[in-house]
């Protein structure tokens, strides 16, 4: 029996070819193949008789070829001509550079011709209408004569291709219990049952009823990612901390007293709601979040602060050597007026020295070190979305059941937060520390672009004196992935070399993916020490990375970046006293999205802007922000969010209710 988690491999004519180009859209199962939805449909549902066509009217009408051959026009374009008829009259039909057609509709072939009508010479006809043949038995059309959907395609794997298949696999499956969820839950939530929902947005009768389907699969959608996150925290819960940690107060206050500054508002809620999960007997999993610059870092000291209190450690894992070295830094600066013992751990760091060492910083390397870590009592992620989930667990599994705090600059905007991340309490770091300044954005198109190169020689030039500023200039990726390919290094190396001859008597580095780590760390170290004046880099650019005199970020192609991204990448500079400037370049003349880049400073903002504004499955430059993607659903439907977390909550909470999901299975019980 197939059923929805069968491969489609399952079904007749479909090979390891046609697999791999499914595999390309994200469809490896029959269950996959019906939550790959329309892009659009084509409304073919008007089926008529050839002497009722109008001109530039679209319909679908049901003939005979009478005869078709290929030609050449003058201008040596491929042409197939031909006439169909039915008992109402004839038709002309043509057709372009599709020579094998004439195979296919050969002279008193029956055919279903869909397309819109217009003229040949003086004669109306068809122009390049998509066709169907007629079989002797009556059965419905699936690419013409009905509202057709159009497909995410792939190369070689047209909609047609993928109407088809879709045609086969609802044919023989049997859909009539395949729902998860009661009937009278569906009743209440107001959706469609499964079978409905699938047959509604694949074979639709018009595009409301198209519309209802969709909604039910995106709610299935959302309703996986709230259970998931949901089962996840409650299994998280289950965990024991070794040892339960008492908060010192007044001495964790004398650390607080000790800062050269006053903490913020939210700086202060934040520290508190973490000190409270340390007293908890279940560990902590709190996402701290917070712009780049709001001070996440004094917050993560005092929580290590008060576990170094209790007799234990806390390991600190940055993304980067760089980061890590500068975290090592920051906590050796505030943290050794008090006793505590500071690592930073590389690779060659013996057992030895670790066991008497309070706070660990490193980088991901941490988790394949040897070392045993036996009395963690904290475990910090800095820049969560670097880290891979299976990394964080290793480390977690590793060190015990420490208490774990995230820490991330990217803006996660609510409805995100809620459905993805639901399984983390969200700590927020609203507001920056007093006396920030904003970095004054412009967006600067193509024309002005010239003047923007002056301007920045410039700056450089003036501050050059005092030694203080210098440039990003940052090249998008090629492509929307995650991973730099080598198109993206050799786009960024003839970048490099174009702006050599443009900023002549300056000096410029080069960082991209590609480098080896000692190239990379050397690259960036001449920009931290002002060898280089200019970096030229992809966006790697180290997340979190603190250069203060470098006050000027310059992003080419931004409208390819999503606004959250543009955010973190202007917080590259600002950092330290000198007024800083963000250049979005750009060649399309107009961009809501980047004009509101030059008015926001807020990345949470910015974030839900986006969100607002870009469609499903392009928010924000989905791949590159590490953001999870959606296949049906859209980021925007709070309503059908709001929905899904309700009835995830119903179902943990009244698992009888619904007797297909209601109790977690073993597999599902491991996702924390
Ligand atoms: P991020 O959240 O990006 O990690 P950091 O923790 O690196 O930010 O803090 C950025 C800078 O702001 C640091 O130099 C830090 O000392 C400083 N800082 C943090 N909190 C405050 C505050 N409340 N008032 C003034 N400066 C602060
Ligand atoms: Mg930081």
């Amino acid at each position: 029996m197939m059923d929805l988690n069968s491969p489609i491999t399952n079904l007749p004519k479909v090979g390891p070819i046609l697999t791999r180009k499914f595999e390309k859209l994200g469809v490896a199962s029959i269950g996959d193949l019906f939550y790959h939805v329309p892009n659009r449909y084509i409304d073919y549902s008007l089926i008529t008789t050839i002497s009722r066509l109008h001109p530039d009217e679209t319909a679908t009408i049901h003939a005979k070829i009478i005869s078709i051959k290929n030609i050449y026009s003058k201008r040596g374009l491929k042409m197939q001509i031909g006439s169909v008829e039915d008992a109402t009259g004839k038709i002309a039909v043509i057709w372009f550079n599709q020579p094998f057609l004439i195979k296919t509709l050969y002279p008193g072939r029956s055919v279903s011709l869909s397309g819109k009508v217009g003229f040949f010479g003086r004669k109306l006809c068809m122009t390049s209408p998509d066709y169907e043949l007629l079989g002797d038995v009556e059965k419905p059309t699936v690419h013409t004569g009905r509202l057709v959907p159009v497909y995410p395609e792939t190369s070689g794997l047209s909609s047609k291709w993928i109407r088809t298949l879709m045609l086969s696999a609802f044919g023989s499956l049997n859909l009539d219990s395949s729902d998860f969820l009661p009937e009278k839950v569906l009743t209440k939530l107001d959706l469609v049952n499964l079978k409905d929902a699938i047959q509604k947005v694949h074979f639709p009768k018009n595009l409301k009823e198209a519309g209802g389907g969709v909604e039910r699969l995106a709610f299935n959608e959302l309703l996986n990612l709230e259970l998931t996150s949901l089962r996840r925290k409650i299994n998280w819960k289950k965990n024991k901390v070794a040892n339960k940690l008492i908060i010192n107060k007044s001495e964790v206050n004398k650390f607080l007293d000790s800062l050269p500054f006053k903490l913020t508002n939210s700086q202060v809620t934040a520290t508190a709601e973490i000190l409270a999960d340390l007293t908890k007997d279940y560990p902590m999993n709190r996402l701290l979040e917070g712009d780049v610059g709001s001070g996440k870092t004094v917050v993560a000291a005092a929580a290590s602060f008060a576990v170094f209190l209790n007799g234990f450690q806390t390991i600190i894992m940055a993304p980067t050597q760089i980061l890590a070295l500068q975290h090592y830094q920051t906590f050796k600066k505030l943290l050794t007026p008090f006793g505590v013992k500071i690592s930073l751990v590389t690779s060659d760091v013996k057992k030895a020295d670790l066991g008497r060492q309070d706070v660990f910083i490193g980088t991901h390397s941490l988790i394949h070190n040897k070392v045993d870590f036996d009395r963690v009592g904290l475990v910090v992620i800095d820049e969560q979305h670097r880290f891979g989930v299976e990394q964080r667990k290793h480390l977690v599994k590793k060190s015990g059941t420490p208490h774990v705090l995230t820490m991330t600059a990217t803006p996660i905007p609510r409805t995100v937060a809620l459905t993805s991340y639901g399984d983390l309490d969200l700590s927020v770091l609203t507001e920056m520390p007093e006396g920030r300044q904003k970095v004054t954005t412009w967006f600067v198109p193509e024309t002005k672009r010239d003047g923007a190169y002056v301007w920045i020689k410039t700056q450089i030039k003036n501050q050059i004196k005092n030694n203080k500023s210098q440039a990003f200039i940052v090249c998008p990726l090629i492509e929307d992935s995650e991973f730099e390919t080598m198109a993206d290094v050799k786009s960024v190396t003839t970048e490099f070399e174009k702006l050599k001859k443009i900023l002549v008597g300056f000096r410029l580095g080069l960082l991209h993916g590609r480098l080896k780590p000692p190239e990379k760390d050397s690259v960036l170290r001449g920009f931290v020490d002002r060898k280089t004046d200019v970096l030229v880099t992809t966006p790697v650019v180290e997340v979190g990375l603190d250069i203060p005199n470098a006050t000027i970020m310059v992003i080419e192609a931004a409208e390819r970046f999503g606004l959250a991204q543009l955010h973190q990448l202007r917080g590259r500079v600002g950092r330290g006293m000198a007024k800083s400037y963000c250049l979005l370049f750009s060649n399309i003349k107009y961009s809501k999205r980047l004009r509101a880049m030059e008015k926001m400073h807020s990345g949470f903002e910015l974030a839900e802007l986006d969100l607002a504004l870009r469609g499903p499955g392009e928010i924000f430059g989905t791949a590159q922000s590490g953001f999870p993607e959606l296949k049906v659903a859209s980021w925007n439907n709070y309503a059908l969010i709001k929905k899904a977390k309700d009835t995830a909550l119903d179902i943990v909470k009244n698992p009888s209710g619904y007797p297909k999901i209601g109790r977690m299975s073993d597999s599902e019980a491991n996702l924390g």
